[in-house]
């Protein structure tokens, strides 16, 4: 298949590894954090990390949107829809994420609440459409890939008059997350493999402030194997070399400044949120997005008073220190045996792109590193 088959070719991966190997300065360590879980499932699904020498380690980071959304927003929903005689419209994985006190989407659906799956932001249109009598409230996450695609459905919905239409809004930000884990210093990042999807839409050049100010390098990168191997060459020789730049291997489909039409659509409907609570990452100032007050007829925070809910994770799951880039899945002692993806206790174990499912997954753990490129 066009543009898969040529970046999964098994030879030139492990030539590029080769190259790595032999440009590693084995005197030091190279932490490179994937702060895309796209990029975190391509490392585990195709055993990259095996193909590395043993001081360069990939280090998963917050870049599932699923796993970054605290329990207590996804609490905040379920009351909601156990008040009001409301449809509530999510996507699958949101349906599973436990909230509080083992709790769920997808329980409260059991228990009577009308909570629908979507594929996309039209779907929830065409359920308030289809439903005009009722309040349709769709609970939208993610990075600013598909926060374009809310801010069409509420124009949409302003220009049909949907007046029974709302939208939970939880997008966050990518630029002031990785900000946040840099200046912590926690993670002892020395480059970024930074994420594909989301600079489709933001470009290049939004990194740029981030790599000067804390001097690491960050190299956007595709999602197949081949993406990952060399992005990881690019990075490691400006490590060599000192420098701390942005430079862009995903090509193909990432330009320096982004889609525009997509950052002017955003920019009409939101605007930055002061402060909003990441899992793991604690309340970052301006790092997610709220509805602008032009539209707050479709803001369902606004319409139904909905307030945050302050909710712990459960006890022995260590989501939020696997997000800070701190700790691996497996040093989480319920990994694998009371959490699986079958039955999630934590977030990261939910979506395919979370590091606690990918790592689980793909069984690299149980592999004793043999990569299967
Ligand atoms: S949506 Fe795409 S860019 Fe965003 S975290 Fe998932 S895979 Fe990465
Ligand atoms: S294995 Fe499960 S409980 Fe442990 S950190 Fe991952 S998601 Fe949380």
């Amino acid at each position: 298949m066009k543009y898969v088959d040529e970046f999964r070719d098994g030879d030139k991966a492990r030539r590029l590894a080769e190259l790595i190997r032999t440009e590693v300065n084995p005197e030091r360590e190279y932490r490179l954090m994937e702060f895309c879980g796209g990029h975190t499932h391509a490392i585990f699904r195709f055993g990259i990390h095996d193909l590395m020498p043993e001081n360069l380690k990939y280090v998963h980071g917050p870049g599932c949107p699923v796993c970054v959304l605290p329990a207590g927003r996804i609490e905040a929903a379920i009351e909601l829809a156990e008040a009001e005689d409301i449809i509530l419209c999510t996507y699958a994985d949101l349906m599973r994420v436990p909230a509080g006190r083992g709790d769920s989407l997808n329980r409260a659906r059991a228990r009577g609440s009308d909570i629908r799956m979507i594929y996309s932001s039209t779907d929830a249109l065409a359920i308030a459409r289809a439903n005009p009598e009722r309040q349709v409230v769709f609970f939208a996450i993610g990075f600013e890939t598909t926060t374009p695609p809310t801010a069409a459905a509420i124009q949409i919905a302003e220009k049909e008059g949907l007046s029974n239409f709302s939208v939970y809004c939880n997008h966050v930000l990518t630029p002031p997350a990785m900000r946040h884990l840099l200046s912590s210093g926690e993670a002892h990042i020395h480059g970024i493999l930074g994420p594909s999807h989301v600079s489709t839409i933001i470009g290049s050049q939004a990194y740029a402030g981030c790599c000067n100010d804390y001097q690491v390098p960050l190299v956007i990168a595709g999602f197949e194997p081949l993406d990952v191997i060399q992005s990881t060459l690019m990075l490691v020789r400006q490590i060599n070399e000192g420098r701390f730049e942005v430079e862009n291997q995903y090509s193909r489909a990432v330009s320096q400044t982004g889609n525009r039409k997509a950052q002017a659509l955003m920019q009409a409907i939101f605007e930055p949120r002061a402060m909003f609570e990441w899992r793991g990452l604690g309340g970052l100032p301006d790092s997610a997005v709220q509805i602008k007050a032009a539209f707050h007829a479709f803001d369902a925070e606004k319409r139904f008073g909905m307030q945050a809910i302050d909710v712990a994770d459960i006890r022995g799951c260590i989501c939020p220190a696997v997000l800070r880039g701190v700790s691996d899945p497996v040093d989480c002692k319920l990994f694998g045996s009371i959490c699986t993806p079958e039955q999630p206790k934590g977030a990261c174990m939910v979506s395919s792109e979370g590091a606690c499912a990918a790592q689980y997954s793909y069984g690299r753990y149980r592999l004793g590193g043999k990569s299967e490129i």
